[in-house]
């Protein structure tokens, strides 16, 4: 059964990115709880696959150097929040929303790419003592010993490469290393696992061609949003295992954006890794209130049915609109309990060499119990509890990770200069 999406927190996936989170919940929440950190989770280097927190650079309102809230500005992820979560890093999005497959798009979207991939770097540099990007799974290392951030770079939609995948070269030498090729609808490349037609059965000609590009260039596949057929065609064609980096199973939750057991067994056993998502609306079925609804309704109605067209301005004018909607009529949340379950259903199918965590901060991730960074000490208590040693947990927070890093980068065949030089 394929659920069809139509919630709030798809709605607003269509602005920032897999999901943007609400703009404003119940007041009475005014600051994340403190979790109690496991000393193992200190000492451990912690990845997230799937940081979509590049999408709020822009916004007047939000600064990386401040701790914000879940409960008031709807946000994940910000320095005080890593340091008080021990996220030491990930890989950060660069998220494209998506236009017409004709050139003069292309070249908007390449352009909007190329100042996302900017602002990613930007950051590092604005926050050197801080931060520090990364280009090869040594570097990890490196700078998780010096007590930096992590940051690295990774591209959710290959939309902006227009039809040139020269442009991947580009991309790579500022830092980028995942590369997912498709989003919500079905693009150049690819047919999405949400899109209602079936353009290709898996993976174009092009897109078959990109996967090829990105094996010569040393980029990590990523076939989170891509259909079942396109992730199978990933894993015929790539020369190396593929991610999902934010993905969950059918097996809990049989939803579009889900994959069904026969698939991760198979991409396990290829070599690949799954990263467990924490989108409330992947994770169970979330029925909205009849008037948060007619509330919604009545918002789209005035904004349109194209979210994904509403210009930077229209689209804050929607996000405070639907801000109101949500103060009124509280959306429905998934819990942290019902995220352990994706997790450890996922862990049992696969087995702990092949998980890792890809919660979709900022892009619409966080449940009730796990609001933001600052709580997913309490990820690492609950495989303390289920029995997990402490070396399956280090594979599962970035082992796993990094070993399909290190086998990609082993396997790059072009004669571009190696990452280290090219920093
Ligand atoms: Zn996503």
């Amino acid at each position: 059964m394929i659920q069809k999406i139509t919630t709030a927190a798809i709605v607003g996936a269509l602005i920032t990115g897999c999901g943007s989170p609400p703009d404003s919940v119940d007041g009475s929440e005014t600051a994340s709880p403190q979790v109690e950190e496991p000393s193992l989770h200190k000492s451990l280097l912690v990845l997230d696959s799937h940081l979509d927190t590049p999408a709020l650079f822009h916004r007047d309102t939000y600064s990386f150097a401040e701790r914000g809230s879940f409960a008031i500005d709807g946000t994940n992820v910000d320095l005080p929040r890593i340091r008080a979560g021990g996220l030491d890093g990930g890989f950060w999005v660069i998220f494209t929303r998506q236009g017409p497959l004709d050139e003069a798009s292309y070249i908007d979207a390449r352009t909007s790419a190329l100042l996302r991939q900017m602002s990613i770097r930007e950051l590092a540099a604005r926050y050197s003592s801080e931060v520090e990007l990364a280009f090869n799974a040594d570097d990890a290392d490196r700078i998780h010993e010096a007590g930096k951030v992590v940051v690295f770079q990774s591209m959710e939609n290959a939309y902006p490469l227009g039809e040139d995948l020269s442009l991947l070269e580009t991309f790579y030498v500022g830092g980028l290393r995942m590369l997912g090729p498709v989003h919500f609808s079905n693009n150049q490349f690819a047919d999405s696992s949400t899109d209602s037609v079936v353009l290709y059965e898996g993976l174009s000609p092009l897109g078959e061609a990109l996967v090829r590009e990105a094996n010569r260039l040393g980029i990590m596949l990523d076939a989170s949003h891509a259909s079942d057929a396109a992730l199978i065609d990933m894993m015929r064609v790539s020369t190396t295992p593929i991610i999902l980096s934010h993905s969950g199973p059918d097996g809990v939750y049989d939803h579009a954006r889900n994959v069904p057991d026969e698939l991760l067994i198979e991409l396990a056993e290829s070599g690949g890794v799954v990263h467990v998502n924490a989108f409330g609306g992947y994770l169970e079925e979330l029925q909205q209130s009849p008037e948060l609804k007619a509330a919604m309704d009545s918002l789209n109605a005035e904004f349109g049915s194209d979210l994904t067209a509403l210009s930077p301005e229209r689209a804050e004018e929607y996000r405070t609109a639907r801000g109101k909607v949500f103060e009124e009529h509280p959306p429905p949340r998934s819990t942290f309990e019902k995220y352990l379950e994706h997790l450890f259903y996922v862990l049992d199918l696969v087995g702990p060499d092949h998980v890792g965590i890809g919660a979709d901060w900022d892009g619409g991730g966080g449940v009730d119990g796990m609001e933001d960074v600052a709580a997913i000490p309490k990820v690492t208590a609950a495989l303390i509890d289920a029995g997990y040693t402490e070396d399956d947990i280090e594979k599962i927070w970035s082992g796993n990770l990094l070993r399909l890093m290190r086998e990609v980068e082993a396997a790059r065949t072009t004669t571009l200069a190696s990452p280290a030089i090219v920093r």
